[in-house]
């Protein structure tokens, strides 16, 4: 296979035959299939410049970071900060050391719950996210407002699932401590105008945490513009390995919140009574580093830069216009979410009346065709929309209108075994 560049940087649209050929996976035959991936909401696939940079650290450049004198371990440590260089000028960091290594965007929210908000939380206090929220943005919460008697408020959505503001009158006010959002719903597909809200509440001095694991693969993202104070991703969800994420924070956070581990590598000075902690972002990267994990997924967005983000978000929106534009041609089919694929970003989730979700997956699975089928980690939404589970369709920069054809085809031909 090529190894080369797939298409040149710059405006125009995407050679996605190009981008495809630079992903083993999908040139592979599943099953005896051709692979139809629809499920990048769950996680992408890698292509080869990605695995390629991690085969190579783990050959040529493995060593210990941030402990070895040695030019093996310099360099592996030079390349690890390097990555955390790469990873934060992607999402827009004013500086490197804003940028911390997780283990996933998951890890990242439950440190900033942890370290930051449950030490300032007090009884009557409010924290608020939003009824679309994954699992990983609501149980943190949760479980630090059961621990401090904060409340836990919730935005509730409108018929078309943006947000319904008009319920949430007091977003803004005096006990709010934080605001804790998605920036794209991994259900609905629906974009939340976080930059709006982040604007309203600094002017009231309130911090926003945005939950970007689904945005940061398909819309550019600048935390600057967002206005945002803490920012959770994880690689797998954009080209990169699975295993590694990463939370942004503004430096007035980092200095004032705790650690979620303790142990080697995160410490100043260790005596048998106390201890200090070493500066960010050290302090909340206790043990080994993840080095081939950093590498790759600093090789991940460097991919993905190299293609162009606004060019990225043309063509999924392109392609989730046609996947929309099917869906609803189908009678019956409940689509969940906005109509307007500019309002989305990769992913359309529905139902087929009378029908389990898992049930179509199984019988899509069968045509080679890769979604997902459940509650998406989002019960809180599902009970809203009434329905124990959906079946969901994510886009990625890979996916052609071919896939799409795949795919409608497979659910007529699924409808018709149920009707
Ligand atoms: N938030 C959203 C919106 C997600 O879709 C996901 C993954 N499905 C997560 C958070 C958690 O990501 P991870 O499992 O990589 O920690």
């Amino acid at each position: 296979m090529q190894r080369v560049a797939p298409i040149e940087p710059g405006t125009g649209i995407l050679d996605v035959e190009a981008v495809r050929r630079q992903f083993p996976l999908l040139n592979e035959r599943i099953g005896g299939r051709p692979l139809c991936y629809l499920d990048n909401a769950a996680t992408s696939h890698m292509p080869l410049s990605v695995l390629d940079a991690m085969d190579d650290c783990y050959r040529h450049h493995y060593g210990p970071i941030h402990r070895g004198l040695y030019p093996l371990a310099e360099d592996a440590t030079r390349r690890y900060e390097q990555a955390r260089a790469t990873v934060a000028r992607f999402i827009g960091s004013p500086s490197a050391e804003q940028l911390i290594f997780t283990r996933s965007a998951t890890e990242a929210i439950n440190l900033v719950a942890a370290g930051w908000a449950q030490p300032r939380l007090r009884t009557g206090d409010a924290v608020w996210v939003s009824r679309l929220e994954h699992h990983s943005n609501f149980l943190p919460w949760q479980r630090i407002c059961q621990r401090t008697g904060a409340r836990l408020r919730m935005i509730e959505l409108r018929p078309d699932g943006s947000l319904d503001f008009e319920g949430a009158a007091d977003l803004y006010g005096p006990r709010t401590r934080l605001i804790a959002l998605s920036h794209v719903s991994n259900v609905l597909g629906v974009v939340n105008p976080i930059r709006e809200i982040a604007e309203g509440a600094r002017a009231h001095g309130i911090p926003v945490l945005v939950d970007a694991a689904q945005s940061v693969a398909h819309v550019p993202v600048d935390v600057v513009e967002l206005g945002c104070d803490f920012l959770a991703f994880s690689a797998h969800k954009m080209c990169g390995p699975t295993g590694i994420g990463g939370l942004y924070a503004k430096p007035e956070h980092l200095d004032d919140m705790e650690p979620l581990h303790v142990g080697g590598g995160m410490v100043d000075e260790v005596d048998e009574l106390h201890s200090s902690w070493a500066p960010p972002p050290g302090r909340f990267e206790a043990g080994s580093p993840n080095l081939a994990g950093a590498v790759g997924f600093a090789a991940a967005v460097d991919y993905l830069t190299g293609i162009g983000m606004e060019r990225v978000r043309a063509h999924v929106w392109d392609v989730t216009r046609v996947a929309l534009r099917a869906l609803a041609a189908i009678p019956d089919v409940q689509i969940y979410g906005p109509a307007d694929a500019t309002r989305r970003a990769g992913i359309v989730s529905f139902n087929l009346p009378g029908v389990h979700a898992h049930d179509v997956a199984q019988l899509l699975a069968e045509r080679g065709v890769a979604i997902r089928a459940g509650h998406h980690c989002c019960q809180p939404l599902m009970r809203h929309l009434g329905v124990p589970a959906t079946t969901r369709a994510s886009i990625a920069l890979y996916n052609r209108r071919d896939d799409v054809d795949i795919f409608i085809d497979a659910l007529q031909w699924a409808r018709r075994a149920f009707v």
